[in-house]
């Protein structure tokens, strides 16, 4: 006998036929022998559709009012999940974040969990009862309810996995796994049969969604396998690990993210000392910088660029137009029409000419490369948001057609 985690996002429970279809793959688990534990996030667009709602009414509602309000999702796909289970004779238990012992920090909207207290879930298993938790929902130290932020119930998952030592921790979703590029966009793109936990981890944050990065990380420490596979399929899907056997490909994948703004401040006194002190404003607000470029001084002046999330955009300029004239710096500029490609590989740290490879199927595509930067398992590109798609196509086909 195992247990066994099974996590499902919200396009496996999006209607009643697709509940029946999770209450099947839950109860073959079952019947052979192990101890299930489901993990649900809310059916279809519900969060989407909750925020528009949100909006609506309060474009400024504070971040207690929206967790109290998106939490609601999961509420209604583990009760129909377990009503499903139910109707198939079974018997199941559904939990909500706090009745699982989901405990997190008190950040709401992007709270992060600091632990799983599973005594309820333990005695509900010794029950022989297939237990239903809702993912992306915690509870803070004041008691109130709390979200891990977008796509967090795949963390939630892991989690639980961690907690209870499980044997195996399933993601299903409505692709047959982890591509060499989103496989709704690139035709071509191909299943991997493994990927290790270091590529995962950047191509989730570098834009992959299939995985939420924070959950990778965390069965990374844990040392957690997982697998992600499809809820419509039989199909076998991808074992992301530690030891990934790789098959001799140069990278593993493609990815791109649309969430990014570009903001250049120029006219900095070339003097030292002013970018540490422009960063560390930023910093102060819990404004993660990524992709940095600084100009050569000319007429003792320098300009720096460079990238945060789209969300903190209007917060980091702000913050940089009160600054400016503090340090005597001319202007900041905003674009947030650029979008980041990246490619991910453990392969480029043995191999010359990955990057110049990438720059390649660019410049085959007269796509013009605004910044750069790399890592020993990572090369990432800002363009224009328009040639996107056209660039993730024509590096994919460069590496892999
Ligand atoms: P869920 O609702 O199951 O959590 P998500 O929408 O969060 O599903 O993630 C699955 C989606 O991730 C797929 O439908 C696919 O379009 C997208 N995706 C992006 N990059 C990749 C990739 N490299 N491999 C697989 N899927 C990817
Ligand atoms: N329902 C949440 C979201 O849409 C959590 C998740 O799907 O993982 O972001
Ligand atoms: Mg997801």
């Amino acid at each position: 006998m195992s247990l066994i985690v099974q996590k499902f996002g919200g396009s496996s429970v999006a209607n009643a036929e697709r509940v029946m279809n999770v209450a099947g793959i839950v109860t073959d688990t079952y019947n052979k022998g192990n101890d299930v534990i489901v993990v649900v996030s809310a059916q279809g667009d519900t969060t989407d559709d909750l925020i528009e709602k949100a909006k609506e009414i309060n474009p400024h509602a504070s971040k207690r009012e929206t967790d109290m309000l998106l939490s609601a999702g999961e509420q209604i796909s583990i009760s129909l999940l377990a009503m499903a289970i139910e109707k198939l004779g079974y018997p199941v238990v559904s939990l909500l974040g706090w009745q699982a012992g989901f405990q997190t920090t008190s950040a709401h909207t992007s709270a992060r969990i600091k632990r799983v207290v599973p005594d309820r879930i333990k005695k509900e298993l010794d029950q022989r009862r297939i237990v239903i938790v809702a993912g992306f929902q915690g509870l803070n130290r004041y008691d109130d309810i709390t979200t891990l932020g977008r796509g967090g119930s795949d963390t939630s998952a892991v989690a639980i996995a961690t907690a209870l030592h499980a044997d195996l921790c399933q993601i299903y979703t409505d692709v047959e796994g982890v591509y060499t590029a989103d496989p709704r966009k690139v035709k071509k793109a191909i299943k991997l049969k493994e990927i290790s936990y270091d590529e995962m981890l950047e191509l989730a944050t570098l834009g992959a969604q299939v995985l939420n990065n924070r959950s990778v990380e965390m069965a990374k420490k844990y040392n957690i396998e997982l697998e992600v596979l499809s809820s419509l399929t039989k199909a076998p899907g991808t074992l992301v690990k530690e030891n990934a056997k790789m098959e001799k490909m140069l990278i593993s994948g493609v990815a791109k993210d649309t969430d990014v703004a570009r903001i250049s401040v120029t006219g900095i006194p070339d003097r030292p000392g002013l970018a540490f002190k422009m960063f560390a404003k930023l910093s102060a607000k819990d404004i993660n910088v990524d992709i940095i470029l600084q100009s050569i001084g000319r007429n003792d002046t320098k300009d720096i660029s460079f990238t945060v999330a789209k969300s903190k955009g209007e917060e980091a300029v702000a913050i940089l137009k009160d600054y400016i004239n503090v340090i005597g710096a001319k202007e900041v500029l905003y674009d947030d029409n650029i979008a980041k490609v990246s490619i991910v590989g453990a392969g480029m740290e043995s191999h010359a000419g990955v990057a110049s490879k990438m720059f390649e199927a660019l410049y085959d595509s007269h796509i013009n490369i605004q910044m750069i930067s790399t890592s020993e398992i990572k090369v990432s590109v800002l363009i224009d948001k328009n040639d996107a798609d056209t660039a993730v196509a024509a590096i994919h086909s460069k590496f892999f057609e």
